[in-house]
């Protein structure tokens, strides 16, 4: 699964930089061609929702999309040959 920020819905308030335990979400720098300023995904595949809904069929975690105002934050499946990025934690 890959999270993903639907920037035809969000309105750059921010709520989800405040909430993710793992801080994904950071502060965007640069406007849209709505004049939006859209959050920035840091490193998202440390999201335990992209890592686990599929296994376990749920929502694990999941406060960014409760709080969203817009509806704008989902999870979308990945295709088989996406390549997917190694992210190594000491
Ligand atoms: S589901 Fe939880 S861990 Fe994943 S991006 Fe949202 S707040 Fe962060
Ligand atoms: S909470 Fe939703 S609308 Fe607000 S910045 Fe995040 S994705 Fe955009």
């Amino acid at each position: 699964m890959k999270l993903i920020i639907d920037e035809t819905r969000c309105k750059g308030c921010n709520l989800c930089t405040l909430v993710c335990p793992y801080s994904i979400f950071q502060e965007g720098t640069t406007p849209n061609r709505r004049g939006v300023v859209v959050p920035v995904l840091d490193r998202p595949e440390r999201c335990t929702n992209c890592r686990l809904q599929k296994l376990y069929g749920r929502v694990l975690c999941g406060v960014c999309q409760m709080i969203c105002p817009d509806q704008a934050i989902r999870w979308v499946d990945e295709k088989p040959y996406e390549p997917q990025k190694v992210v190594i934690e000491y």
